[in-house]
């Protein structure tokens, strides 16, 4: 069986435990390799690492930092491909959506090059007489990024190129599910010239984590996740004292209005829905649809849903794959159950579901269920998978009320012929990212991504200038050079100082 490590201080190493978890090919039902689960002196290795590290990159020029970030871009850049293809054979996505959350990442790492421009302060000259004050930031010291199973390479590079970038060092704690490739990544950060021990890859489970939340060398913690763990990683680490932002999960509602185009929506709806099997916390798992288009409109969807092409992710003529374990499979089969015994109507199944020479994968078809009602299992959880339920309301504004009732804020639609429907509804509603005929308004890497409500908890969104914020803090620098002349007449005074 092959065995992966962790990758802390420049090399492989096995650990010190015993423990180790499998990782499946979903595609096959069939268990591919064996990972490392750090034990707490594993966790000790990887953070003295990057405390270590941190001493000389933190005082590393500007231009040498940018220039081993230029390095890194263009070989991540050249080996999109072989990246993918880790992504693809233990996550189960297909390989051009696999090819597609590289370049998302690629793209942070491009903002990333620019971190001289992003980290210049402010300077005010002559504030008081003979007195300027400025600003600059600083790096936070060893930095720590946990994250989920559903971008094993873009979710991390949300986090460290920009970490990295602004002088830190890095732990990355990836999915046990999926982490082959953030050890393509560190190999690729080596051979850009990234100094031993900046750059760490922890493999483990509960035990790593709670090990990197306790530590006290680990100044701060990124988190993306379900929501459960990323309230207990924003309670424990902050309880420890470090600055944390923890993304969590969504639901996610796109509303349709009678003007909307509805050819072009449904084509939109199955891709948002039905993409990455509906393993993304930007699908769409609720589509609302207003007033007399339902009828057309589950009746469009349905038709496009049936006609996803469903197979391995290695396959060129796959647009689905399968979702990720076993356990998720059938976690998924039960919620669609449930919907059925609460009175949804199944318009599209895809219980059942077997792709020939893939019988033993971990398959789902796309399912649309129809005449769903806020009380129900499959509108009120997070179900992470290929099903799309179809909520009938009267207007726009019973639509937003619902929204706004939700536990989550990530992200959400509109899809409407009508600019004042779409400016009432993105000033109404309570959700981080909205997008306006747009199904998946993931921001570009120089904007920051974040949910609201349950969503994220901490102060800041990630990457884009809120990441760099987050990885620095500031000081600011008030100074006088007194003339010797000029001494005698800015003696100090007992009261508090006000400008002259
Ligand atoms: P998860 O919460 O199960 O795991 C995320 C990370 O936490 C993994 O590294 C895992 O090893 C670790 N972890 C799991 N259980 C833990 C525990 N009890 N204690 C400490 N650490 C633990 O999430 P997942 O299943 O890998 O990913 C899917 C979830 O992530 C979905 O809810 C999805 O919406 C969410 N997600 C959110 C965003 C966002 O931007 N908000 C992006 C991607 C995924």
């Amino acid at each position: 069986m092959r065995q992966i490590d962790h990758w802390i201080a420049g090399k492989t190493t096995a650990g010190s435990s015993q423990r180790r978890a499998p990782v499946w090919n979903p595609a096959t039902g069939e268990q591919q390799a064996e990972v490392a689960l750090a034990s707490r002196d594993d966790v000790d290795a990887a953070v003295a690492a990057a405390r270590d590290a941190f001493v000389e990159w933190s005082q590393a020029s500007l231009s040498t930092r940018t220039r081993v970030l230029f390095a890194f871009r263009e070989l991540v850049n050249a080996n999109v491909g072989r990246i993918a293809e880790a992504i693809t054979d233990e996550h189960g996505k297909v390989l051009s959506d696999a090819r597609g959350e590289v370049q998302r990442g690629l793209e942070v790492v491009e903002f990333a090059c620019g971190i001289p421009q992003l980290l210049k302060g402010d300077f005010s000259a002559q504030v008081s007489t003979g007195v300027d004050l400025f600003s600059f930031r600083e790096p936070l010291g060893v930095c720590v990024g946990i994250t989920p199973f559903n971008f094993p390479a873009m979710v991390p590079m949300w986090m460290f190129p920009v970490a990295i970038a602004c002088g830190n060092t890095f732990v990355l704690k990836p999915s046990e599910r999926d982490p082959s490739a953030s050890l393509i990544l560190a190999e690729l950060w080596a051979e850009a010239g990234l100094p031993e021990g900046v750059f760490n890859v922890l493999h483990g489970d509960k035990e790593a984590v709670d090990g990197l939340l306790d530590h006290p060398d680990v100044a701060a913690v990124s988190f993306v996740g379900s929501t459960p763990i990323a309230k207990y990683i924003h309670g424990r680490a902050s309880q420890e004292g470090k600055r944390v932002q923890a993304l969590g999960g969504a639901k996610n509602h796109a509303i349709v209005l009678p003007d909307a185009d509805l050819d072009y929506t449904a084509d939109h709806l199955v891709a948002a829905a039905f993409g990455s099997a509906g393993e993304r916390c930007m699908a769409i798992s609720a589509a609302v649809v207003l007033g007399g288009a339902a009828d057309e409109l589950v009746g469009r969807v349905s038709e496009k849903a049936r006609a996803v092409k469903v197979g391995s992710g290695r396959d060129a003529g796959s647009e689905m794959g399968p979702v990720v374990t076993a356990q998720a499979r059938d976690r998924i089969l039960g919620l669609i159950d449930a919907g059925e015994q609460q009175g949804a109507r199944i318009s599209v199944d895809g219980r059942g579901l077997s792709v020939p020479e893939h019988e033993g994968g971990f398959f789902v078809g796309p399912t649309v269920i129809d005449e769903v009602t806020p009380e129900m299992d499959v509108y009120r959880e997070e179900i992470f998978g290929p099903v799309l339920s179809m909520v009938r309301m009267d207007d726009v504004d019973a639509a937003i009320d619902l929204i706004n009732a939700n536990p989550y804020g990530n992200g959400t639609a509109i899809f409407t012929g009508s600019g004042e429907a779409a400016r009432r509804f993105q000033r109404g509603v309570r959700v981080g990212m909205i997008g306006v005929n747009v199904p998946i308004p993931v921001p570009m890497a120089y904007y920051s991504f974040g949910g609201w409500k349950d969503s994220l908890f901490g102060e800041h969104h990630i990457h884009g200038p809120e990441g760099v914020s987050f990885y620095t803090r500031a000081k600011v620098i008030t100074a006088r050079w007194p003339h010797v002349d000029q001494a005698a007449h800015q003696a100090a005074q007992f009261s508090f100082p006000t400008a002259r």
